[in-house]
């Protein structure tokens, strides 16, 4: 399914709410926005924190502290860079979790930092921590630019039907437990193809200052491209251009060389 990113929804929305519903990305590209950051991020804490509870029940979190404990210091360096790209963010009550499922070659991060990693991603491609850098990046992105929140929107929209899109319309009766559903909706949707783009980009900028090489970017991608499966992993969604998004990320690699170059020197990596 093609889920639509642009305002072109909106004709199913009265007018009140199209005026307030647009936003725009950080690259200028205009969002469909029924739901505020501000709801996104509450909405994923709920879903977070049932999601994270059923897993704990069926035993399926990784308590292995040299499997956690490499994510979260990986993921620890991110956050202190996108803390520092998009300030409002120091506010986040960021979280990793590491998923036992060998088979979900995965990754995400929901609207306020709260994220996650499927054993299958740590297994099947051994990523080195410069390329499970990227991946975390990358996630991360996604809830920097705000693609969680319009994601949320559109799942509002178009899965949950006319009820919910009616009680969103008059948004103190939006529900919290519709939020939570449309939150965990959000992590499983896949992102437009810009919406990939801008995670790229930000993703590998976010990594190199963090003191990640940039270039692991390209040798996780061939990676990935490697493992297929069923579901392609989220990183590899949505980009029918394999060979141009490689081009992309090779350019961006030049970019970023420099950012790396003075994070190594600053030694920010821990
Ligand atoms: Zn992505």
């Amino acid at each position: 399914m093609h889920y639509l990113t642009s305002c072109r929804l909106l004709f199913i929305v009265p007018l009140a709410l199209l005026l307030s519903a647009c936003a725009t990305s950080p690259t200028g590209r205009t969002q469909l926005m029924l739901v505020s950051e501000g709801e996104a991020i509450s909405y994923s804490k709920q879903a977070y924190i049932e999601t994270v509870a059923q897993l704990d029940q069926k035993g399926k979190l990784v308590t292995d502290t040299a499997v956690t404990g490499r994510v979260d210091r990986i993921t620890r360096d991110l956050v202190r860079q996108a803390e520092i790209m998009r300030p409002t963010s120091r506010d986040w009550d960021w979280e990793v979790r590491v998923i036992e499922d060998d088979e979900q070659v995965n990754a995400w991060c929901m609207a306020g930092g709260k994220m996650a990693v499927y054993t299958g991603l740590l297994k099947k491609l051994n990523p080195t921590d410069d390329e499970l850098a990227q991946v975390m990046g990358h996630e991360i992105s996604h809830a920097l630019a705000n693609h969680t929140a319009e994601k949320m929107s559109i799942a509002m929209a178009t899965s949950l039907g006319i009820g919910v899109l009616s009680a969103a319309t008059d948004r103190p009766e939006l529900t919290a437990a519709a939020g939570a559903v449309a939150a965990t909706l959000a992590i499983q949707m896949p992102n437009s193809r810009t919406a990939e783009s801008e995670a790229d980009r930000i993703g590998i900028e976010l990594a190199a200052k963090a003191g990640y090489d940039p270039r692991a970017a390209v040798t996780l991608w061939d990676k990935m491209g490697k493992v297929g499966g069923a579901s392609p992993p989220e990183f590899l969604s949505t980009h029918p251009h394999p060979a141009k998004r490689q081009a992309t990320l090779r350019k961006l690699v030049e970019e970023m060389m420099p950012y790396y170059e003075q994070a190594r020197a600053q030694r920010l990596r821990r």
